[in-house]
């Protein structure tokens, strides 16, 4: 019988139990023993509704109080030294949290440890911090309790733990870089291996069969030196004799997969919805006695799975492999919501639709069945309506609207260029009449308790609409005022009516459904609610233009619109699966396009697009880099090419790396670019200067994830500097990023500050 397995289930509870205890422990409002026997209980849920849905052997590890790799940090015992874990002491759960944030309920506060994203996921994990000559120890009891747990059960259990060489790819330290550049992480391998065959051998020594151990870096572009350690690595493993499943994910292993071959592996794990076509690759680099692991039900996604595709696509491998073949989710469920079964509120129809972790348990025990010819009544039934659901998906009105796609043909033929910036840049100039060095903001203020219960009540439909719009109103005559006392020159309304800069648009799209409990870890116990794009993309109506003409109507200056880019909302929502990515993002470059004009015809004069997603839409491999900003170039401009010369289009970005994509932001051609430096002490500069950008620039100049408000003189010394390396008449003055998570003391006192900043530049030129 096919073996069913899975990579990693959602630990947060599908009523987010994880979330809710960890901040009752952090705000000491929960005992250790409260959150200790939460984290039980949910493991206990989570293996149960594997074991019932049929998966043979359940994922232990996957677990984490609050990131999966610190967890294996620590039981590494890689604790960094200003945390002062004392060198035979095993690390406690209170130096787990400061590492995470900085402060614990016990234990002095340290600086935390960086965080950084999960390879192209929404998920953070935690980043080790590597030094030369670190050594390693067993430090934590955690995963063969674990173990030992799930065994007591019953159930029979698979360790994941990350592999070696993505724990250093993952990690970073002064002498190290984060990633597959820097070989010199490979030193440490000698201190870290004897740990990882320890490890393995007391697994071996609870009865375990099988150990996970996952490989992610293989899916991306590695050096020769990192392709090569991996039979060193492994030999030492295999010391243990405990059988080893190489887990890969995310993407195709590509010109890495010859590292498989002859690999002391028991089993090889990869990712057939992103590379179905490794397939046949890595069947004929097997052993005769491994096993192939098919990753075939999709982890990143809440579609149903097409069974008899997924069956004809494995059928020959089964003949071939027989009971060598397993099956299983591409990657860990981490990355889907916990269980369709909580959304109450979704319509039949587009519930019939969907799969989430525990729904694709289902689909695997089908898929099982189907491959082993053993059909029964209850997988027949389960088949019979994943068939009919999928069919009624793929012929749905609701789904396909002919006008869209009529439009998309037709979209081709329109023009992407604007004329040149330096034409159009002196015509903004003389309608705007703006000083130099102007000053502005990145969208949103202060999100206040009075305006988020404000937005509450009228979405529970505790206050009419009129009232709503009154309250929203006077906070954009708030902050209009309060933008024209202290000197703005580029004013905006302050966002009060947007909870989240994606679902906003969302829910005025058609084309678009949101969960009640879809929740997915973003990290610690931050959690994300992405909407599902299921069909064609419509925007009904105007969805900002009141707002912000209301904003305009109340001062002289210019208000930016303010609207989010089609690849911000791509990329933070749940994708449809029946087109490619690129096609729903000119949907909605289209959608904006509308709102873009509109905004114009109602006479406001600078617009802004946010784009802070743009750097992470980046495909793993760079060989594909160049097609994807292709099409995420193209759908800004469809967004921005419809306005004339007088309209000034603003973008903004935060948390990016800008030095290999600086071409493509470049050929956005927006009129003026806000960019988070200031933390990196406009370092990031270095490629708009490298490139000679053309267009305008903001470099943000202060912080606004710190409450502190920066000294005038810091922030003119920041200006200096960016002045000294692009041309002063290009530079705008701006925070950082929103300021909506902000309190507005600070906010006030920042802003005056900042404002004071330019006009000690302006007197200098
Ligand atoms: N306009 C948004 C805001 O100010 C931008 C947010 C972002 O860049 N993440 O909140
Ligand atoms: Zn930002």
């Amino acid at each position: 019988m096919t073996i069913i397995h899975n990579l990693g289930f959602p630990r947060i509870g599908v009523q987010r139990e994880l979330k809710r205890a960890q901040e009752a422990y952090w705000n000491g409002k929960a005992s250790a023993e409260e959150l200790l026997a939460t984290g039980k209980a949910l493991r206990e849920r989570h293996w149960e509704v594997q074991a019932k849905a049929g998966v043979d052997l359940v994922p232990v590890g996957d677990f984490a109080w609050y990131d999966q790799i610190l967890e294996w940090t620590t039981l590494l015992g890689a604790v960094p030294a200003r945390f002062a874990q004392p060198s035979d002491q095993p690390v406690s759960l209170d130096t787990l949290f400061r590492m995470a944030r900085g402060r614990a309920p016990s234990g002095k506060p340290a600086a935390a440890c960086e965080m950084t994203k999960w390879f192209d996921t929404n998920y953070h994990y935690i980043v080790p911090e590597l030094a030369p000559g670190q050594t390693y120890r067993i430090a934590r009891e955690y995963l063969f309790e674990q173990v030992q747990e799930a065994q007591a059960l019953g159930h029979r259990v698979k360790p994941v733990i990350p592999g070696p060489l993505t724990w250093l790819w993952l990690g970073k330290g002064d002498a190290f870089t984060q990633g597959a550049d820097d070989t010199a992480k490979l030193q440490l391998l000698d201190a870290l291996l004897p740990v990882y065959a320890e490890v393995l051998a007391r697994l071996k020594a609870l009865g375990v069969e099988w150990v996970q151990v996952d490989e992610p870096i293989l899916a991306l572009d590695l050096k020769p030196e990192w392709r090569d350690a991996y039979a060193r690595a492994y030999a030492r493993l295999a010391e243990s004799g405990v059988s080893i499943l190489l887990a890969t994910y995310f993407e195709g292993l590509k010109d890495n997969a010859s590292v498989l071959k002859g690999l002391p592996v028991q089993g090889v794990h990869i990712d057939l919805v992103r590379a179905p076509g490794q397939l046949q690759d890595v069947v004929s680099l097997l052993g005769q006695d491994q096993v192939l692991s098919a990753g075939i039900v999709n982890g990143r996604n809440i579609w149903r799975t097409d069974l008899d595709a997924a069956h004809e696509a494995l059928a020959s491998v089964r003949a071939a492999l027989g009971e060598r073949l397993w099956i299983a989710p591409s990657c860990s469920l981490l990355h889907v919501p916990v269980d369709l079964a909580a959304e109450t509120e979704l319509d039949a129809e587009l519930r019939g639709w969907l799969s989430f972790a525990t729904q694709k348990l289902d689909e695997l025990r089908w898929l099982a069945k189907l491959l082993d010819g053993r059909l029964d009544s209850e997988a027949e039934q389960g088949l019979a309506a994943q068939r009919a659901a999928l069919q009624a998906r793929r012929t749905s009105t609701r789904i396909h609207n002919a006008a869209v796609k009529q439009r998309l043909e037709a979209a081709r033929d329109v023009s992407l260029e604007r004329r040149p910036f330096a034409q159009r840049i002196s015509v903004q100039q003389k309608a705007l009449g703006l000083p130099a060095y102007p000053t502005t903001t990145i969208g949103s203020f202060p999100q206040t308790l009075e305006i988020r219960a404000l937005r509450r009540d009228w979405k529970a439909g505790g206050i009419s609409d009129a009232d709503y719009e009154k309250g929203i109103r006077k906070e954009i005559e708030d902050v209009i005022r309060f933008q024209e006392k202290i000197g703005l020159d580029v004013l905006v309304h302050g966002e009060p009516e947007r909870n989240d800069m994606v679902e906003y648009f969302g829910e005025l799209l058609g084309g678009f459904a949101f969960t009640r409990n879809g929740w997915v870890q973003s990290y610690g116990s931050r959690c994300v609610k992405p909407p599902i794009i299921f069909g064609d993309v419509v925007r009904p109506a105007p969805m900002t233009v009141a707002w912000s003409s209301y904003a305009q109507s109340l001062t002289d200056k210019p208000v930016k619109g303010m609207l989010t880019g089609p690849v911000t909302i791509l990329q933070w929502s749940f994708v449809r699966d029946d087109q490619p990515r690129e096609a729903t993002c000119r949907q909605l470059a289209l959608a904006l396009r509308d709102e873009v004009n509109d905004l114009e015809a109602a006479g406001i004069t600078v617009i802004q697009i946010d784009e802070p997603a743009i750097r992470e839409g980046l495909p793993l491999r760079r060989a594909d880099w160049s097609a994807y900003l292709a099409w995420a170039v193209d759908s800004f401009r469809l967004s921005t090419s419809g306005v004339q010369d007088d309209t000034q289009i603003h973008t903004h970005m935060c948390y990016s790396e800008f030095n290999d994509i600086i071409e493509s932001i470049a050929a956005m051609d927006a009129d003026v670019i806000t960019i988070e430096t200031s933390r990196s002490n406009m370092e990031l500069l270095d490629a708009f200067e490298a490139f000679q950008y053309p267009n305008d620039i903001g470099p943000g100049v202060y912080d606004i994830h710190s409450p502190n408000v920066p000294e005038v003189e810091w922030m003119v010394d920041l200006i200096r500097k960016a002045a000294s390396r692009l041309p002063g008449e290009r530079l705008w003055v701006n925070p950082d990023c929103g300021l909506k998570t902000r309190a507005w003391p600070e906010t006030e006192a920042a802003l005056k500050l900042m404002v004071d900043a330019a006009r000690v530049l302006r007197q200098e030129t």
